[in-house]
């Protein structure tokens, strides 16, 4: 069955506005605007410290913002209560499970607070995760843990699934086994993560937003971003020095003998050819590679070290920010 959510795509199932948090002093999120649309699997990354688990504990109502609200399934965050909470799936790295149920337990206990829990969805997601009904929950490796995490809060059929760091410390296999249950839900749910995991985000986010210090660099489709960074290689006649004022969408240029080389944040195809012919009338060869999700990053993140803010991004393409 799938179930439709009563948001239209004109309605985001997540949006922020203004939205900033502050612990004393430390301004620990500034100024976020930004939409999750319906259906999105949007995955956002970010160094550590960078504030993405406060950014999840605000939308969950855990913590209140400091500046700005958020929206959550058409819910202000700060009114987020009891039965909202049936239409969220929330799930962190650190679950408090109670230890001393076992598996078959704590899905018995969670069943009735649920009037959309589905009995045959629960028993498939036991079975295809392999969870041992009668054990305690103490008792369960990580994996597993995580796992009778995701089966609880999936068997609702949430509209809205909120992960925070779901894959930190489990093998291939488990994290693999994850994203099948996660996808399998995917057509009737949107999906909010947080993850280092650059490699399995690529794999199946539609979207993907960097928070860096506090900030949102950038939130866009996956299939835009891919497309417009390219490590760019560009073969001159003779060596010659960078010159100065090189565009600012250029990351990180370097230059060796006869070959230069950089990232380019806003590549363009025959535009970017005649930008650099532009500022390199000497080239002989100009190759562009497309990069990783994990190569973007970190190049973002190196560029953003190395002048001590962040780079610059251009905005003209941020179809959710
Ligand atoms: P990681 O990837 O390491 O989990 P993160 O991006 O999830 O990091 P947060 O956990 O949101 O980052 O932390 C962002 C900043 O806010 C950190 O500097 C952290 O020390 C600070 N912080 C988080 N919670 C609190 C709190 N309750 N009181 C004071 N500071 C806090």
């Amino acid at each position: 069955m799938r179930t439709m959510s009563p948001m239209s795509p004109m309605n985001p199932t997540i949006q922020m506005q203004g939205l900033a948090k502050s612990f004393g002093r430390t301004e620990v999120l500034r100024d976020i605007d930004l939409a999750v649309p319906e259906g999105a699997i949007y995955a956002l990354v970010g160094a550590n410290g960078a504030g993405k688990t406060t950014m999840i504990k605000l939308l969950m109502n855990i913590f209140l913002p400091t500046a700005g609200r958020a929206q959550v399934l058409g819910v202000d965050s700060r009114k987020l209560a009891g039965r909202d909470f049936n239409r969220i799936g929330y799930v962190s790295e650190n679950q408090d499970l109670p230890d001393a149920m076992t598996v078959g337990g704590l899905l018995d206990y969670m069943r009735p607070f649920y009037p959309r829990w589905d009995r045959a969805l629960e028993r498939q997601l036991v079975r295809q995760f392999d969870l041992p009904l009668d054990r305690k929950l103490k008792h369960l490796s990580r994996g597993m843990r995580m796992k009778a995490a995701f089966a609880s809060s999936l068997a609702y059929r949430p509209p809205l699934i909120v992960l925070d760091e779901p894959f930190t410390g489990l093998d291939p296999l488990v994290r693999d086994e994850l994203i099948e249950g996660l996808l399998e839900r995917a057509p009737e749910t949107t999906i909010f993560l947080s993850s280092h995991d650059l490699a399995e985000i690529e794999s199946f986010a539609s979207h993907v937003g960097y928070l860096e210090d506090g900030r949102m660099l950038f939130s866009e489709e996956m299939a835009v971003l891919s497309d417009r960074f390219r490590e760019v290689t560009i073969t001159l006649a003779a060596p010659a020095p960078l010159p100065p004022n090189l565009p600012p969408a250029w990351l990180q240029p370097e230059t060796v003998d006869c070959v230069v080389r950089f990232v380019h944040s806003e590549y363009r195809g025959d535009a970017t050819a005649r930008e650099i012919a532009a500022i390199f009338p000497t080239a002989r060869d100009i190759s562009t590679e497309p990069m990783s999700l994990r190569s973007i990053f970190l190049a973002i993140a190196k560029s953003s070290r190395s002048h001590n803010r962040a780079p610059h991004i251009p905005t003209g393409r941020r179809p959710e920010a």
